[in-house]
């Protein structure tokens, strides 16, 4: 494993090296500059076995940092004619290989460009490294002129540039928010790791999620009995902070609503205080649903990997929503599952006919947006819950909190989920402790975690914490400014990485989901008085107000107290 720098070394680092993010201008043209593979930029490949898993071609060990790759003799005409094929059947990608004007928009809007100053992660050169093929290989003039028409021959140098800078976009599509054609860098990088996959050249950190969730419906490969004692021991946390038992049915056929969310939820930190504030939720409401050890997953490692991947990964939740009889599903708090739902499960897919188009049984709420997918995400239907008021919250719980929120790029870009955390978050936590973050890097132009799309592995811990520097910059402002020690967000990847890059940069801000602060905030009937947060820290004031001496002073004693409020 590669040392990590700490952030003052890695500062230093970048200081020292040509950086075009702060105008060195390159000396070389960039197609003679060579791919260097050195420990921290790099992911491990897959391995042999779980490449074999899936039916993948080409399966070897072999090393990035290697001269050889052992790559199948014929691999140009593989490369080439899986090229071809990808133009003909997708006309986005023909589209984008020929629409770019070069007009630089996006140049400076991709966040390991930023982070590392490296002119080959500019979107506009990202996507270049695949359109110059696309000239040199396909097209009369490209074929003829060369460099001259900006096109060059597929080599094994390209294979080697493709596999680092496609693994070096995160698939965040805020280029595409600033691309005046529309052009999606993200579907580019999706077609290249497509592409590489068949000759046998990925990497392992998404194809092992990958083939666990096809063989146990989740990533980490967890059987049943794993995910339901798992989920019981927060119950019995949940029991010590209440006072009072709240049990997660599992498997229930009949029930109305079938609830999926990514399965570090059930098992991290800190996804499991969210998972605990999704089943505070539900009893509060009493909803009628289940959970399913099959469907354990909403994460969907096939957008990572190939559409067909991401297509079946989709599927199986629609199959135990269809074996389990429920009306509609909802959706937990993960940012992968909702890009694949928004934007490809109409056509991979759906449409999902058998199941009804989503109605909350509390407030009757028909989910139009979701009358195609029959999917409901959590934050929109917690916001209508809250909006009919019916949840009985206590802000004050949440007092020790100021909170930011980062917006998911697959939730927020990809799925439009903007104001509906943020209503929620204001009604949860007292509204003077929310603070954005500056404009530009919010919403549709948030700035990434710097680790999606399956890169959030331990030896990329170098590139990820440079990518991932634009989005600590910013929770570095509102912490200077505010004071801000938590930063919320609805993604499982997120929560995870976000907690890395935090303590990396910004050790004073931590990492929440937006139901472990709604879980803090819910009065439930039948608790003990309320001495402990979901992550089963004081709150704060219980201790001054449970001494057993003396007058508690007077705004303390006036403050709302836990399930006494
Ligand atoms: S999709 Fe995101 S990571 Fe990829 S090039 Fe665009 S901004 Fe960069
Ligand atoms: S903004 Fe769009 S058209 Fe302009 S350089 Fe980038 S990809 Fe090309």
């Amino acid at each position: 494993m590669a040392k990590v720098p700490n952030s003052a070394e890695l500062i230093d680092s970048l200081l020292n090296t040509p950086n075009l993010a702060r105008g060195d201008v390159p000396d070389e043209h960039w197609m003679d500059v060579k791919p260097v593979f050195k420990p921290g930029n790099y992911c491990w490949p897959g391995k042999p076995k779980i490449v074999e898993y899936h039916g993948f071609p080409n399966s070897r060990e072999w090393k990035p940092d290697e001269e050889d790759w052992k790559l199948p003799e014929n691999w140009k005409e593989i490369i080439l004619e899986g090229f071809r094929e990808r133009l003909h059947k997708f006309r986005s990608l023909k589209v984008f290989m020929d629409v770019c004007v070069r007009c630089g928009a996006c140049a400076d809007k991709c966040h390991f460009f930023l982070g590392s100053g490296d002119p080959k992660n500019m979107p506009v050169l990202r996507a270049e490294l695949m359109r110059s093929v696309y000239r040199g290989e396909f097209k009369t003039a490209g074929k003829i002129l060369g460099r001259l028409a900006g096109g060059r021959k597929l080599t094994i140098d390209v294979i080697k540039e493709w596999f680092m800078y496609f693994y070096q976009c995160t698939e965040c599509r805020r280029c595409s928010a600033f691309c005046p054609y529309g052009i999606d860098t993200a579907e580019v990088t999706m077609m290249a790791r497509e592409m590489l996959h068949l000759i046998g050249v990925n990497i392992n950190w998404i194809l092992e999620p990958a083939a666990n969730c096809n063989r146990t419906g989740n990533h980490l490969g967890l059987q049943p009995h794993a995910i339901v004692s798992s989920v019981e021991s927060l119950c019995d946390d949940i029991e010590e902070i209440l006072g009072r038992r709240i049990d997660v049915p599992f498997n229930k056929k009949g029930a109305d609503v079938l609830f999926i969310t990514p399965s570090a939820d059930m098992f991290a930190m800190p996804g499991i205080y969210t998972m605990m504030g999704y089943i505070l939720l539900f009893d509060h409401i009493g909803l009628n649903y289940t959970m399913s050890t099959y469907a354990s997953e909403g994460g969907n490692f096939g957008l990572f990997t190939s559409n067909e991947m991401m297509k079946k990964l989709n599927a199986k939740m629609y199959a135990e929503a269809k074996r389990l009889g429920v009306k509609w599903i909802l959706g937990g708090e993960c940012g992968h599952m909702w890009r694949v739902i928004h934007q490809y499960m109409s056509t991979m897919n759906g449409p999902a006919d058998f199941l009804e188009v989503p109605k909350s049984p509390v407030t009757g709420t028909v989910f139009e947006n979701a009358r195609e997918t029959k999917m409901v995400h959590i934050s929109e239907f917690t916001a209508d819950l809250i909006k009919h008021g019916k949840l009985n919250l206590d802000p004050s719980r949440n007092a020790h909190l100021k909170v930011t929120w980062h917006d998911s790029c697959n939730t927020s870009r990809g799925m439009g989920l903007l104001e509906e955390p943020r209503y929620v978050i204001k009604n949860v936590i007292p509204e003077e402790n929310f603070h954005e973050m500056p404009d530009n890097c919010i919403r549709e132009q948030t700035f990434c975690c710097g680790s999606g799309t399956g890169l959030n592995t331990d030896e990329f811990m170098e590139t990820r914490m440079k990518g991932g520097f634009p989005r600590a910059s910013a929770a570095s402002y509102v912490n200077a400014k505010h004071g801000v020690n938590m930063m919320g967000c609805v993604c499982a990847i997120d929560r995870a990485t976000l907690s890395a890059l935090m303590m990396y940069w910004n050790p004073d801000v931590e990492v929440c989901g937006l139901s472990e602060l709604v879980g803090n905030a819910l009065i439930m009937d039948g608790e003990k008085k309320r001495t402990m947060d979901m992550r089963m820290e004081p709150l704060p004031g219980v201790e001054e107000e449970e001494e057993p001496e003396g007058e508690a002073p007077a705004e303390e004693a006036a403050a709302p107290e836990g399930g006494d409020a």
